[in-house]
């Protein structure tokens, strides 16, 4: 996808001529004429790269700044100033707001040009650092800081939306042994292709993250219970299939689900949630592994034997 830009100045001559001189750099260029138009679209759009003039009537650029900075929505933007004073005191105060560039008018095109370029080069390597503080070494899958994030926001959508949310908190059976017999590059294989399974099976819709050590956790969206439990059912055919370290021994799952449909609280806490799954996933290991419980299922033997 095209970088892109999005250009704040009260001048129309200067969205004219910023919009000519960027034509051969590729990117999709965005416009507001004010600052409150501005933040807005900033917020709305999330471009690359803010060009921002210094002076505007209202709110000027050094408060349009700083509003973009404090708003978490738009604080990671890169700001390059466009203006047409060289008062290095004015420069001094826009790098300090947290701008990362200068650009005094009239422009010189070919150091424009090179400034945003560089702009959008950081930029690039800073959403992918930013995207690998999420993925999981070993597996490539979501690690539990984004699973966290996630499951919080989906279970506020359900709350809010009221739409069905299911997750499946997966754990290998017996992997300590996968270890002991075969060591623990082995044993890392083994996760490395249990994650490619869940990677594989999974829908565009559902969140496939590795929770901690050999256990994994699958946030199905738009799902409630029955249909997770047919989906659970055929994650463990799917990892029976899988190969292992031993040849002739077949590797299996337990897993625990727990759904908003049918989960036993109206509070819908992130927390509460994860537990109900490990109690449905614990149960899972004690009635013989390599099958799923639900934690509905659980609450109901609990309140008729109560
Ligand atoms: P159960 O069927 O009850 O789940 O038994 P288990 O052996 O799978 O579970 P247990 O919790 O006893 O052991 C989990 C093991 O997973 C112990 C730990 O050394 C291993 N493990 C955790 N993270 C990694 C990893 O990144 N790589 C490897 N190779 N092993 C890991
Ligand atoms: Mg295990
Ligand atoms: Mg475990």
């Amino acid at each position: 996808m095209a970088p892109s830009v999005l250009i704040i100045d009260d001048s129309p001559d200067i969205h004219r001529l910023l919009a000519v001189r960027l034509r051969t750099e590729g990117v999709t260029l965005h416009h507001a004429m004010d600052s409150i138009s501005g933040l807005e679209l900033a917020a709305a759009v999330q471009p690359d790269l803010i060009l921002l003039d210094l002076v505007m009537p209202g709110t000027g650029g050094l408060e349009v700044c700083r509003a973009l900075k404090e708003n978490p929505n738009t604080q990671d933007i890169p700001v390059i100033f466009l203006s047409g004073t060289t008062d290095p005191e004015v420069k001094v105060q826009g790098f300090d707001l947290g701008a990362i560039d200068y650009v005094t008018k009239p422009f010189e095109v070919c150091e424009l040009r090179a400034r945003v370029r560089s702009a959008l080069r950081m930029k690039r390597a800073h959403d992918l650092l930013a995207a690998r503080a999420f993925i999981d070494a070993l597996t490539g899958l979501h690690n539990r800081a984004y699973f966290d994030r996630r499951l919080s926001d989906e279970l506020a959508a359900s709350r809010r939306y009221g739409r069905d949310v299911s997750l499946l908190m997966v754990d290998i059976d017996h992997f300590k042994q996968v270890n002991d017999l075969h060591g623990h590059p082995a044993g890392d294989r083994v996760l490395g292709s249990v994650g490619d399974a869940l990677t594989q099976y999974s829908r565009e819709t559902d969140v496939a993250c590795r929770y901690g050590g050999e256990e994994f956790a699958l946030i199905l969206t738009e799902t409630p219970e029955a249909s997770a439990l047919i989906r659970a059912e055929r994650l463990l055919a799917t990892f029976r299939s899988l190969p292992t370290p031993i040849r002739g021994q077949v590797l299996t799952c337990s897993i625990g689900l727990v759904a908003t449909d049918t989960f036993a609280s109206s509070d819908l806490e992130p927390a509460a949630f994860v537990a109900a799954a490990d109690v449905a996933l614990y149960s899972a290991k004690k009635l013989g592994r390599d099958r799923v419980c639900t934690a509905s299922t659980l609450a109901r033997s609990l309140s008729t034997a109560s």
